[in-house]
């Protein structure tokens, strides 16, 4: 077959014009990503050999690494899994992964060279790191299993060209064709025998197969016993030499392993180039043991909300890789967690389906879990900048947690943050809500709202304002899910949305005046309010008089079981079929559009201005929630009407 040109992926062209014109400075990088592709390679090779042996190629698992001066090429090679022709093609002609889109957009919005390595680190483009040090890059590859190999060449501008090739054994081989060395541009002679060293020492030490290079040493001869020879020609020998220790960082004891390596074991799992945010290295002891190193990142990565993106929980046994991705390990909710579980009981035979079921896996697990939280709680009590940081990143996952049927809600609440009524824009946990309120006060009054800003001018929490009573925002998509489906109570606290129809704020003597107040109010208004609900018949069960406003002219009140306007548009938006329920409108009689509505009511109750405004007020009504309107053009066309009117 005769080599095919393609074009690479639009995504990809952007990020390898990036790369090759990288002004990244630590440029030494690309040798880590391709050492850490040949040990995910190798990985995968040994875990598909557990259930198949004749894939694993003879010989030792190892990593080479390889230079050839003259023509100033290096290459990494590997005896791993190797790809197909289709899986190159797709792998390293475009991006697969979701979140590629949003990515390169933003790429395309950041303003400098240090702001887009920043995103690309973010991303973690392995691989094409390579054409920030090379002209050219050659892969070789043969999938195990399958008989012949495929060659892969680009020069990284724009196209690359693909054909079938030959190789001796399954596993892939990457030759950099290397730019001239240029101190100033930050480009080392990776030539060098000690540069590569030193690199792969310093990020690569811990990889758990052998990275092997071929060294020469010059030595005077030497004579039977081991003396030099005078006079005699130095001999040059050729040694293969293992470059790293291999040593399992997370079965070492912390105190013996410096914080440079976890951070570069960070990036080595997790594919982030950025430093991780904090990690725990912890032992789970008793019945069943395993040695567990984790790490939170310190940004969200772009997959965070992709079903199908990879966890970071890497499992071994008795330091035996078994596989990545293990879902078992972890809940959803804390899905950016990455790290190593080495389990000491587990088969290695264990397979995907066996784990679910596996009492230790469902031990380390909760074990996981647990440790995490705490850590969680131990940095919100000692140091909250920095737990804002964690929170302003992940807590919108955090609080999937709620939904998890297997999680205890008290734990995620203990760590929430939110804004509210009473914090300016800074966030309290519930703690410190509980601890501003009245000790009679048995309920947590909260609004969700799309954010701060929606919540903050909700007429619903006019009243709360009038009484001094704190109410908390929450305003994140998952909040109005999780919030009516838990029914949540925090240290015997209920919680209860300030749309509730049938609300008990204050003490009982006040609530009692207030519908006393209501009652009289109500004898004069209505037939109004009959009016008012016969032109609203579609979109409302009930026109009442409030006791909860004092400034806008209406809400709409909702009873347990309802679905809110606001959740009512969020679902529209993402397409779901929203159930037709209709809600109860409030209305404010001392407000002066209702007062004026009354009077004309009783000159003449056919007018047509009834209608118009029982539709706008509702209209209102309905955007002050966050809902959406069912006719926005007619709603606004009502607005410029009255508009013309007033202004003329
Ligand atoms: P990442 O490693 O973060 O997924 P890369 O751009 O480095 O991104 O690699 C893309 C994909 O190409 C990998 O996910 C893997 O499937 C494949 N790949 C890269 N290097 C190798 C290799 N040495 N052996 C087998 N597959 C590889």
């Amino acid at each position: 077959m005769t080599a095919e040109t393609h074009e690479f992926q639009t995504e990809v062209k952007q990020l390898l014009d990036l790369m090759i014109h990288s002004l990244y400075t630590n440029k030494d990088v690309f040798l880590r990503e391709l050492i850490s592709n040949a040990s995910d390679a190798l990985d995968k090779i040994h875990f598909e050999a557990l259930t198949d042996s004749t894939l694993l190629p003879e010989g030792e698992s190892v990593i080479f690494v390889e230079s050839d001066p003259e023509k100033r090429t290096l290459t990494v090679r590997d005896n791993g899994i190797g790809m197909t022709h289709a899986e190159v093609v797709e792998n390293i002609g475009t991006i697969a992964r979701s979140g590629t889109k949003e990515f390169a957009s933003k790429l395309k919005e950041a303003k400098d060279a240090e702001a887009s390595m920043e995103l690309i680190g973010q991303f973690g483009v392995g691989f094409y790191a390579s054409f920030m040090v090379s002209d050219r890059v050659e892969l070789l590859t043969r999938k195990a299993g399958e008989e012949h190999a495929t060659r892969w060449i680009s020069e990284g501008a724009g196209t690359y060209s693909i054909e079938s090739a030959e190789r001796d054994t399954c596993g892939t081989s990457i030759t950099l064709h290397l730019k001239e060395a240029d101190e100033e541009d930050g480009l080392s002679d990776y030539l060098q025998e000690w540069t590569q060293r030193s690199i792969i020492k310093k990020y690569s030490d811990f990889v758990t197969y052998p990275i092997r290079m071929e060294v020469e040493r010059t030595q005077p001869a030497l004579d039977e016993e081991g003396k030099p020879i005078e006079g005699a020609d130095p001999v040059t020998t050729t040694e293969v030499e293992t470059l790293n220790s291999m040593k399992a960082i997370w079965a070492r004891p912390e105190s013996e392993v410096d914080e440079e390596e976890y951070k570069e074991f960070y990036k080595h799992i997790s594919h982030d180039w950025s430093d991780p945010f904090s990690r725990i290295v912890t032992k789970l002891e008793g019945t069943f043991e395993a040695s567990v190193l984790l790490y939170l990142p310190a940004k969200a990565p772009f997959d965070l909300h992709f079903r199908e993106a990879k966890r970071g929980i890497h499992l071994y046994v008795r330091r035996v890789f078994i596989m990545d991705d293990c879902k078992d390990l972890i809940p959803d909710y804390l899905r950016f967690v990455s790290g190593v579980v080495d389990a000491e009981d587990l088969s290695l035979n264990v397979s995907r389906e066996m784990l679910q079921q596996d009492r230790q896996v469902k031990a380390i697990r909760k074990f996981i879990v647990k440790k995490v939280l705490d850590n969680l709680k131990i940095l919100q009590n000692q140091d909250q900048e920095k737990y804002l940081e964690f929170w302003n990143e992940f807590g919108a996952v955090l609080k999937e947690g709620f939904l998890d049927p297997s999680e205890k809600h008290e734990r995620i609440l203990d760590l929430l943050l939110c804004e509210s009524t009473s914090s300016e824009g800074s966030l309290s946990t519930l703690q410190d809500v509980v601890e501003r309120m009245d000790e009679e006060q048995d309920t947590i009054y909260y609004i969700t709202a799309s954010s701060r800003e929606a919540a903050a001018g909700s007429p619903h929490l006019e009243i709360f304002k009038q009484k001094g009573i704190e109410v908390i925002y929450l305003t994140d998509r998952v909040d109005e899910v999780w919030v009516e489906r838990v029914r949540p109570t925090f240290k015997g606290k209920k919680f209860e949305s300030v749309i509730g129809e049938n609300l008990e704020i204050g003490t009982e003597a006040e609530r009692e005046a207030e519908e006393a107040k209501r009652v009289e109010q109500e004898k004069g208004f209505k037939d109004l309010l009959g009016c008012l609900q016969s032109h609203l018949e579609e979109d409302v069960k009930e026109v009442k008089l409030s006791t909860r406003l004092t400034d806008s002219p209406a809400c709409l009140v909702s009873s347990h079981g309802d679905v809110p306007p606001q959740l009512a548009a969020a679902m529209r938006q993402a397409g779901q079929e929203v159930p037709k329920s209709k809600s109860t409108m409030e209305v404010n009689a001392e407000h002066p559009v209702l007062v004026k509505l009354q009077e004309i009511f009783q000159e003449n109750k056919e007018d047509e201005r009834l209608s118009q405004g029982a539709q706008l007020i509702y209209g209102q009504a309905v955007l002050a929630a966050g809902g959406d309107l069912a006719d926005p053009a007619a709603f606004s066309k009502s607005v410029a009407d009255l508009m013309v009117k007033a202004f003329s």
